[in-house]
C-alpha cells in the first residue's frame, strides 16, 4: 500500500490534477454529443453500461505498451458519467427553483 507522505504528496497530486483533466475531458466530449441525462434512470442506464464495460476490461485484465490498463479508459469514462449524472441533477434543480 502507498501512503501519500510529505515525501510524495506533491507528485501525487500531479498524478490526480492528470487523472481529473482525463475525467473533465470524457465529460465535455460527452457533452458535445449527447444531452445532459433526462432523469436519474437514465443516468442509471448510461452509468450500468459503463460498469459493464470496466468490469470486461478488469476481467481481461490487458496491459498496454505504456503499463496502463484498458480498465482505466472505461474508468475516466465511469467518472465522467458520474459527473454528468450530478451536472444533470444540478441543472434541473436550478431550472426548479427559477
Ligand atoms: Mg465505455
Amino acid at each position: 500500500m502507498i501512503k501519500v507522505t510529505g515525501e510524495n504528496a506533491a507528485a501525487i497530486e500531479a498524478i490526480i490534477q492528470k487523472i481529473a483533466k482525463r475525467v473533465v475531458f470524457e465529460l465535455l466530449s460527452a457533452n458535445r454529443k449527447y444531452p445532459l441525462f433526462n432523469s436519474p434512470h437514465e443516468a442509471w442506464g448510461v452509468m450500468e453500461e459503463e460498469w459493464e464495460e470496466l468490469k470486461d476490461d478488469w476481467k481481461a485484465n490487458k496491459v498496454r505498451s505504456n503499463g496502463h490498463l484498458d480498465a482505466e479508459d472505461e474508468a475516466i469514462q465511469l467518472a465522467a458519467m458520474a459527473i454528468k449524472f450530478i451536472l444533470s441533477e444540478e441543472v434541473r434543480s436550478q431550472e426548479v427553483t427559477q
